[in-house]
């Protein structure tokens, strides 16, 4: 049954997950095997079937049970080099079969029962995988305080930000924190989306004394993505009693949101008042720095399960320059990288890593103009921009000049010809030239140069 369904469930998954992690993982996804409730992926590498079973398997057994299939559990299969996959239903797993588990669904579905669970957090999203930089330092500290489960100082936090800027992330890093050092305390998390369908649920199943029971007696209670009730009026009737129910016990609430309460268009007023009497963060979007910091620790963090895997610094940097939207998306783009590497057992380089992830680069791209770095540049060294395209060699205008060159080669895909026609008619080998002084002077560690370099590159990405 989950084979025959899986082409649908697949379509739904391309557009739940989106492009980019559908085509990396889900597409070269083939069924092994689908027995008491236990479903099998067979898979390349077991780098590529923890990566699955780690940050889809909720995905794909949601996608199932909306299409009435029970999936328990999602595992997966190596084959030997040698061997292939049989394609049939009822294929006995081979001996050496390399079968990883993961644990139960985080909701366990009981009949009548269905929302006495306890949510389990994510074990990734903790304050150690959290990096801290300006962007997210305030929300850092605030979430810090509420997970000392200490007296209750501003409720509730509301953390907003654009998409993958961490706010599940730290959501999560709480309930973990909590769980491990106050044991004692009731803590909650769920989705907005969630908090709708249990509610909807003991509606139906006219449970409704026990699902205000269930809330009423959390210590901590954590909702996600709350511009999610936004026109859900009986949800939101229901949330507001909640949430002014736990307020007055002096009870920790903990939201997040896409944007400031008062810019939820469909939400009460009521509630956007109520949301903003606590402390309202914003979690600004990632910095050049942020980014090499977060791509920094996922490499390590790679490092110490798949040992032998690597990628260099300079696809790093690259990766941080590039790819400026989200974390989610950052991430995605490096395990992409962590999936190819060893599918094809090749290590990457620069122009691999370009070839590899040109549809996500494309996505990310701001289209810079050869004027507008020149301007910039220009600009910075305090230069007049005719001097681009002059020809004194004086050292305080060739350089700059040069460092223009760079940037152009960089940041845009025009070619060295082209290049050299802006900068006063030059010669491609003499774009080339400056290309490699500025390469040359960064390598060789040029500290003032460097700086330059990268102030630059933030400037011209704003
Ligand atoms: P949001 O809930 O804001 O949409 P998430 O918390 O789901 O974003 O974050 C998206 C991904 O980016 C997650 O895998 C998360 O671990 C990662 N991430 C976001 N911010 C950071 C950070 N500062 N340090 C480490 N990982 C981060
Ligand atoms: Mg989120």
């Amino acid at each position: 049954m989950a084979r025959e369904n899986w082409e649908q469930i697949k379509k739904t998954l391309k557009n739940t997950l989106g492009h980019n992690d559908y085509t990396t993982w889900i597409e070269p996804l083939k069924i092994y095997s689908f027995d008491n409730n236990i479903l099998s992926f067979e898979v390349p590498t077991a780098f590529f079937g923890t990566w699955v079973v780690r940050n889809f398997k909720e995905a794909i057994q949601n996608t199932y049970s909306k299409n009435g299939i029970k999936v328990e559990r999602v595992e997966f299969y190596v084959p030997r080099k040698e061997e292939k996959c049989s394609p049939s239903i009822n294929a006995q797993r081979p001996n050496n079969a390399h079968f990883e588990k993961s644990e139960q669904p985080s909701m366990t579905k009981n009949k009548g029962h269905s929302f006495t669970s306890r949510t389990t957090p994510n074990t990734r999203f903790t304050f150690d995988t959290f990096v801290v930089g300006k962007p997210n330092e305030l929300a850092h500290a605030a979430a810090r305080r509420v997970a000392e489960g200490g007296s209750v100082t501003f409720n509730p936090l509301f953390l907003y930000g654009g998409v993958g800027l961490g706010k599940t992330h730290l959501m999560h890093a709480i309930i973990n924190e909590l769980r491990t050092t106050k044991t004692e305390l009731n803590v909650l998390y769920l989705s907005a989306e969630q908090f709708m369908y249990r509610f909807v649920q003991a509606l139906r199943e006219k449970q409704v004394m026990g699902f205000k029971e269930l809330f009423r007696s959390v210590d901590v209670l954590m909702v996600d993505d709350v511009q999610f009730i936004a026109g859900k009026d009986s949800t939101q009737e229901e949330f507001f009693h909640t949430f002014n129910t736990l307020v007055e016990q002096n009870k920790q609430i903990v939201i997040s949101a896409d944007r400031l309460p008062g810019e939820i268009k469909g939400l009460e007023d009521r509630i956007k008042s109520r949301l903003q009497c606590g402390l309202v963060v914003d979690i600004h979007p990632t910095d050049y720095e942020l980014r090499l910091g977060i791509l920094q620790s996922k490499v390590e963090e790679f490092q110490t399960q798949y040992a032998g895997l690597t990628v260099s610094d300079d696809v790093i940097e690259f990766l941080a320059h590039r790819i400026t939207s989200n974390v989610r998306v950052l991430e995605g783009a490096l395990t992409r990288l962590y999936a190819f590497e060893s599918l094809v057992g090749r290590e990457i380089t620069l122009d691999l890593a370009q070839e590899c992830l040109s549809d996500i680069l494309r996505l990310s791209e701001k289209h810079l103009t050869i004027e507008e770095i020149q301007r910039k540049v220009a600009e910075h060294y305090n230069i007049r921009i005719s001097d681009m395209a002059g020809s004194t060699r004086l050292r305080t205008i060739a350089r700059p000049r040069q460092i223009a060159m760079y940037l152009c080669k960089q940041l845009t895909p025009k070619s060295l010809p082209e290049i050299g026609r802006r900068f006063g008619g030059r010669d491609h080998t003499t774009i080339m030239h400056g290309v490699r002084k500025i390469e040359e002077l960064m390598g060789s560690g040029d500290p003032q140069l460097t700086e330059d370099i990268h102030l630059l590159r933030r400037l011209l990405r704003e």
